[in-house]
């Protein structure tokens, strides 16, 4: 079959992988010049398949106003907000309000999380990319008694899953990560050992290159911006080139799509007639090469006071951190990298020339209720693999997976239920 895959960060790539694996003729469009361009470019690095929970959570909804008024606090939001930026706020507590639906999804989630884990170890076993990566674990902090207890709610369900945790004492987390000693407030942690890191761009760009050997066409500068349908079917993509003068064909005609366009989704979805109230949640990172690795972070830690993540990629330091609420603007307020920094020095002083640090900010593509959506649209030759919000390096692996077991009329390897794109048609 031929495929066409919209959009080459890493969600898209990974899917494109998948499906040449099993055979099929694949073409990847991407509107950038390369892959991994957008989101997938400098998030925290974090493979965190033990660590990933919806986005509508009750105890969210009951800190966000605190959070809002607070400087250092992770949540902001542009005011007065925009009418995009109001239905997502609103979608986003009638989910979180929705009775057992944030525990299912939590659940839902680490089951993708756990066999996202498994795919990117046959893929890494299978094929040698340098991305930085590691399989050294996760660790999440608890700076006061109130935190650590937070932790024990979290460590309930991981149980109930099975998926390896421990719950350290401060002495005990000091031991896995020796940088943290003296520096900030520290009762315990919860360690994840089965968790990893990589840089994801560097990930996204070395698979294409694999897919590319392997014949997968990738037609980079192209914009898709409509589509010729045939009865229930698409039959191709009308495309545009992003700089004028570009060499792009007019359609590209396909057997099956699949769509992974990030935040790009939602307006792609109507030209499909599929509804994604997928919206952009801002973030910012911070990447500064290695003065000290010594004082460094051995793999990931988040923080919890400031709610950022610190992990090692290879010679570097990445820290990321905020939810913002600001729809698609890209500029970086000095604000938000001072209180980065100020996160970095607190705990990991001395570990990273900030100065020279290259600053970023990326738009998660989030659903209102958290989960992605994978699945087929109404279209009876449309795929969706998208809406991964804060979890989208973590799960891509063993989505892509599924959208291709899918395709091939398998039975996928995880429930898709929960994940369905119907689940916004009302
Ligand atoms: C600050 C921050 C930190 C994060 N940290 C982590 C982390 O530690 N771990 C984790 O798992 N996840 C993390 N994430 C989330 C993760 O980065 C995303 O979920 C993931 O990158 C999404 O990948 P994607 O391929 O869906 O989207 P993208 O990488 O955005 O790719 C979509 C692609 O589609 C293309 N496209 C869009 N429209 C069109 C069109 N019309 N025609 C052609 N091409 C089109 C875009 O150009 C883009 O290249 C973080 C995100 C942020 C912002």
């Amino acid at each position: 079959m031929h495929i066409a895959v919209i959009g080459a960060g890493v969600v898209g790539v990974t899917t494109a992988y998948a499906l040449c694996q099993r055979g099929h003729q694949v073409t990847v469009i991407e509107r950038l010049d390369a892959a991994g361009m957008e989101t997938s470019r400098a998030n925290a690095g974090q493979r965190s398949y033990g660590y990933v929970y919806p986005w509508a959570s009750p105890a969210m909804i009951k800190k966000a106003l605190p959070w809002l008024l607070q400087q250092d606090a992770p949540l902001k939001m542009h005011l007065p907000p925009t009418a995009d930026t109001l239905r997502f706020l609103i979608a986003t507590w009638r989910f979180a309000q929705t009775p057992g639906l944030f525990d299912a999804n939590k659940r839902a989630m680490l089951r993708l999380g756990s066999y996202s884990r498994q795919c990117f170890q046959a893929l890494e076993d299978e094929l040698s990319l340098d991305f930085d990566s590691g399989h050294r674990g996760l660790m999440e902090l608890a700076s006061d008694a109130q935190s650590a207890k937070a932790l024990q709610v979290n460590a309930g369900l991981l149980n109930e899953l099975g998926i390896e945790y421990e719950s350290l004492d401060a002495a005990a987390t000091l031991e896995r990560e020796p940088a943290l000693a003296e520096h900030g407030p520290l009762v315990g942690s919860l360690w994840l050992p089965g968790d990893g890191t990589g840089d994801c761009y560097r990930f996204t760009q070395a698979l294409a290159r694999t897919c590319e050997a392997r014949g997968v066409c990738f037609q980079y500068g192209a914009q898709v911006v409509g589509a010729e349908r045939d009865k229930g079917h698409i039959r191709a993509l009308r495309l545009k080139p992003s700089d004028d003068g570009a060499d792009v064909p007019e359609c590209i005609a396909s057997d099956a799509f699949v769509l992974c366009a990030g935040t790009q989704s939602r307006r792609l979805g109507e030209l499909f007639g599929a509804k994604l109230p997928i919206y952009p949640v801002k973030g910012y990172s911070l990447t500064a090469p290695l003065l000290d690795p010594e004082r460094a972070p051995r793999s990931t830690v988040i923080d919890d006071r400031y709610k950022v993540v610190s992990t090692r990629l290879g010679s570097r330091l990445r820290a990321t951190g905020f939810v913002e609420l600001a729809d698609m603007d890209r500029r970086i307020p000095g604000s938000r990298l001072a209180t980065i920094r100020r996160a970095i020095e607190s705990r990991f002083p001395g570990a990273a020339d900030l100065d020279a640090a290259e600053s970023w900010t990326g738009f998660r593509p989030m659903t209102p209720d958290g989960p992605p959506v994978i699945g087929e649209g109404k279209r009876n030759n449309l795929y969706l693999n998208t809406g991964h919000g804060t979890f989208g390096w973590t799960l891509s692996a063993g989505s892509a997976q599924l959208v291709a077991q899918l395709i091939d009329g398998e039975t996928p390897a995880v429930s898709l239920e929960p994940f369905r794109p119907g689940r916004f048609a009302h």
